[in-house]
């Protein structure tokens, strides 16, 4: 089995595809955020110092990262990294006690991103989440679950989505580049649909 490391912009359907590849492939999956929030939510000594920090709004900083991906992850293979690492520092951590085989880049553009998300619809009464050009709602405006109505998240709205996609390109451009010189990086398009996208990278990972 091989470690993954899972990397693209909002909206370039990582999540849908990581849920796929742990299905298929049986991987661990591990999401340093949905790790951050059990660790707080079960209050354990990282979980409690990790809440220091986020509770100011500060960046948990990479050692308490890699300190919870490590207590997770120790030597094991099969590990699917979905959000981490999010920089070199953090790449160079991880490295110190496991290996990566495999970086996989989704590539899709600006304009199909915001596309994509500015057309996300939450219901405001239970947070159910509608897309209205892929799962759009029976009525047009109305929770199918609930009937609360549905309405955009402010980082939704284009203008924040565009700024979101520019700020991650910016900001992963370097850590792209790390794992490009080490002959890992795989890059695969991503503004095609989700089952295009998972056969691609599972052609990949075979
Ligand atoms: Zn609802």
């Amino acid at each position: 089995m091989k470690n993954v490391v899972l990397l693209g912009p909002p909206g370039a359907g990582k999540g849908t595809l990581a849920s796929r590849l742990v299905q298929a492939f049986g991987f661990l999956h591990v999401s340093t955020g949905d790790m951050l929030r059990e660790e707080v939510a079960k209050g354990t000594p990282l979980g409690q110092l990790a809440h220091g920090y986020m509770a100011r709004g500060e960046l948990v900083p990479d050692e308490v990262i890699l300190a919870l991906v490590r207590q997770r992850v120790d030597a094991r293979k099969g590990v699917l990294f979905d959000g981490f690492p999010r920089t070199v520092a953090q790449a160079e951590g991880l490295e110190r006690f496991t290996s990566v085989d495999v970086v996989v880049f989704l590539e899709i553009g600006q304009e199909e991103v915001v596309r994509r998300l500015s057309s996300r619809r939450v219901c405001g009464a239970c947070g159910a989440v509608y897309n209205l050009v892929t799962q759009p709602p029976r009525e047009p405006g109305r929770c199918d679950r609930c009937g609360g109505p549905l309405v955009q998240r402010e980082d939704d709205r284009p203008e924040v989505v565009a700024r979101r996609f520019e700020v991650y390109m910016r900001d992963s451009a370097p850590l792209v580049a790390y794992y490009a010189q080490r002959g890992l990086l795989r890059r695969v398009p991503a503004d095609r649909s989700p089952e295009e996208v998972f056969q691609a990278v599972a052609q990949i990972l075979r």
